[in-house]
């Protein structure tokens, strides 16, 4: 896709909105009219009337909860009238949902939700354009700081969102659809999924059964996914009286396929420590081990025993401790990157979709499996206007505000104090993530 560098700044402005409320009110605004004009095509919400809803707003630090709506024209019509920020519901359902006693809501079960989100994950590209900033002196710490390092003064982090951020959730999504789910009886068709309108994906899964499942079951089904304790004791160890490592085969089912899967395709795509690295570095495997695996020769043979099924792993030079190591990072590599609490919370309060993401102004977009191999993050859930007609007027105020992709234009890096003019879906983009004010109202 070819990238076009936006660099339009303003010289001369009159300031017609000056201060943060004046901001708040202009986005809360544009929601409401978007919300409008959204309910034509507003998703079905599955059991709706036995859901919890919660609301955020932009003007009061607390969220309102225990709502209950019998059909959607009810909810989109206080969806109108209360104008919130962020619109949630519960993932499970309730005899009594709007009962304000939690106790007291009537417990039916609860859908299996997982998160799959950026912000849980290590990326290299965080360090490029996540910070914590001072609040007092604007002082910019790229690691993660609980006070100023400088002046004591308040931390307040400053999170973005680029390419790499949502390849690497979208990467794990379908890891989990096509990897994981199918070991518990699910299939691409069984799940309903969605675009979290910031940084990552939710999965959501409605049968019957998996709705019944305890806290304690849902863990279960969460440590499998995260390989969490994961340490057989019949394979994957070192036989040091026969040299040989008893791997597994690609063929076999769980987890056991899964390793021998992914080393051979690991394998088969990187001949070069460079290459390797290129995809594996986080992971801190000895270069020692990179070396002998890597060699030729020793490459080859696994490759070889991988194919034809061979359980026994056999490099001379590997020893016990080396293939202990390879075996974490096997593990390490094929496990599932999902935020665990949100999925053993038979509780838990989860966005709405078809609502708009209150720190991005992007629509809850939903998707089905193919939709979202495909999916576009950010494009396709841009729903204000990206056209130079809809322009508004900002000014930064943030020491550092990274770039920004919206469709194919690339928006900053901006300075703080720095007065733009960007269109409607940029503006309101900028000024949800706190890191502007507007300056005019658009059209
Ligand atoms: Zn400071
Ligand atoms: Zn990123």
């Amino acid at each position: 896709m070819e990238k076009r560098r936006d660099s339009k700044k303003i010289t001369k402005h009159t300031k017609e909105v000056t201060s943060l409320e004046d901001t708040t009110l202009e986005l809360r605004k544009k929601f409401t009219l978007k919300y409008a004009e959204l309910v034509k095509y507003f998703p079905k919400i599955p059991e709706i009337a036995s859901r919890e809803f919660a609301f955020l707003f932009w003007d009061r630090n607390y969220m309102i909860r225990h709502r209950g709506f019998t059909n959607p024209q009810h909810l989109l019509s206080e969806l109108k009238n209360i104008n919130p920020k962020h619109v949630y519901h519960s993932a499970a359902l309730y005899k009594d949902p709007a009962n304000k006693i939690m106790s007291e809501k009537g417990w039916m079960g609860c859908d299996f939700v997982v998160d799959i989100d950026a912000d849980h994950m290590e990326l290299s590209c965080q360090e490029n354009h996540d910070y914590y900033i001072c609040m007092k002196c604007d002082y910019v710490h790229r690691e993660k700081v609980t006070k100023c390092q400088k002046c004591e003064g308040p931390i307040r982090k400053q999170i973005w969102l680029c390419d790499k951020c949502l390849e690497a959730s979208k990467y794990e999504v379908i890891k989990l659809v096509d990897d994981f789910l199918p070991d518990f009886g699910f299939t691409k068709n069984d799940i309903d999924l969605n675009f979290s309108g910031h940084r990552g994906y939710h999965v959501h899964l409605r049968d019957k059964f998996i709705r019944t499942l305890s806290s304690e079951e849902r863990r279960q089904m969460v440590d499998y996914i995260t390989g969490t304790n994961f340490d057989p004791t019949d394979y994957l160890i070192y036989k040091s009286s026969n040299g040989y490592f008893i791997g597994t085969t690609i063929d076999d089912a769980g987890w056991k396929g899964r390793i021998a899967r992914n080393f051979l395709k690991i394998l088969t795509t990187h001949d070069s420590i460079d290459s390797f690295n290129k995809e594996y570095s986080k992971y801190n495997l000895d270069t020692k081990i990179k070396q002998i695996l890597l060699n030729p020769d020793n490459r080859n043979q696994l490759i070889h025993q991988l194919t034809i099924k061979n359980q026994y792993w056999t490099i001379k030079e590997l020893a016990k401790g080396s293939w202990k190591k390879i075996k974490e990072f096997l593990i390490q590599v094929s496990m599932c990157d999902i935020d665990v609490p949100v999925s053993i919370d038979t509780h838990r309060l989860i966005r709405v979709q078809g609502s708009i993401h209150g720190k991005t102004g992007f629509l809850v977009k939903p998707l089905n499996y193919y939709d979202m191999v495909n999916f576009e993050p950010f494009s396709d859930p841009i729903i204000f206007s990206t056209e130079k007609e809809a322009c508004m007027k900002l000014e930064i105020n943030t020491p550092i505000c990274p770039e920004i992709r919206i469709k194919d234009i690339i928006y900053g890096p901006y300075k703080k104090h720095e007065q733009i003019e960007v269109p409607e879906a940029v503006a309101i983009f900028l000024t949800c993530k706190g890191v502007a004010d507007l300056l005019s109202r658009g059209n």
